[in-house]
């Protein structure tokens, strides 16, 4: 994704991993083969692997630059975290925190850092690893979690709620390794709908795929964009809202938030900044007969 400009802000996207993913069936359990193969046209070439059957698909942050501040939304999965049950995340090693000093970003001038979900690919880097514990990586930073997001993970991940479900807390722990730590750190302010991050950013709940799931809305120079985060996974839910992913905590929720998403952006300007669409990664969603699609 080339740099975006919406008047005085800029965004600029960081990738952590890109490449063929996971098999549609398994992410979207309610697509089909056939609703897919009617989209292929526009999903290739950037968005579908053919020799695989895979999805293409992206881990990345975006980076925000406004007149007055530095602005990382979502942060990944992170470095040397324990994640046995998702074997390319265990204790994963990238030049992530590397290419954002590249990218002129030292983790001292960051201000601000919003999650888009508390999930374990949008927490990563909040933290890392220094002399065995679990440290801010961005030390001035004010991490903005949604209150309803946090709410939830904080009930999930309680010692009597883990053993409920039949696991403790050792296994893949994104809220003990990523989450708390800021929290205790005190540099956690949580927010509701319309809090806004900047003159320029500010937040939108648009619960379902999580609890206090929320979106980015960014204005400037006329021009729109939204972080819509996991509120949809892969761009052909731009064509079938009605698909949930396995991951959405509220199906019905998630469906109905997605629903009126797509139709509130069709043929708009905003430009739609997801968490795991592939390069180029922006577009819009425009009309496409009876449904939508994704053009970038
Ligand atoms: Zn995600």
């Amino acid at each position: 994704m080339e740099k975006l400009n919406f008047g005085a802000a800029t965004v600029e996207r960081l990738v952590e991993a890109e490449g063929p993913s996971f098999f549609p069936a398994f992410i979207l359990p309610d697509s089909t083969e056939d609703g897919i193969a009617r989209e292929m046209d526009w999903l290739l070439p950037h968005f579908h692997h053919p020799e695989t059957g895979r999805f293409w698909m992206s881990v990345h942050s975006y980076i925000v630059r406004t007149a007055h501040h530095t602005i990382l939304v979502d942060t990944c999965v992170g470095n040397d975290k324990e994640r046995p049950s998702t074997k390319p995340w265990h204790r994963m090693q990238t030049p992530w925190l590397d290419n954002l000093a590249t990218m002129g970003v030292a983790p001292e001038e960051v201000d601000f850092v919003c999650c888009t979900h508390l999930h374990v690919d949008h927490v990563g880097w909040n933290t890392r690893l220094l002399d065995g514990r679990w440290v801010p990586t961005f030390p001035n930073a004010r991490y903005l979690f949604s209150k309803a997001e946090y709410a939830h993970w904080e009930a999930e991940s309680g010692a009597e709620a883990e053993a409920a479900a039949g696991h403790s807390g050792a296994v893949d722990d994104c809220f003990a390794d990523s989450v708390l730590p800021v929290v205790e750190a005190g540099q956690v302010h949580f927010v509701d709908d319309g809090h806004a991050v900047d003159d320029q950013l500010v937040i939108e709940a648009s619960p379902g795929h999580t609890p206090g799931h929320i979106c980015l809305n960014l204005e400037g120079g006329d021009r729109r964009a939204v972080f819509s985060g996991d509120l949809m996974h892969h761009p052909v839910q731009v064509a079938y809202p009605e698909w949930n992913s396995r991951f959405c905590v509220d199906p019905a929720m998630s469906r109905a938030t997605r629903e009126a998403f797509v139709a509130r952006h069709a043929d708009s300007d905003t430009t739609i900044l997801a968490a795991h669409f592939a390069s180029p990664t922006a577009g819009h969603i425009v009309a496409n007969g009876a449904r939508c699609k994704f053009q970038v």
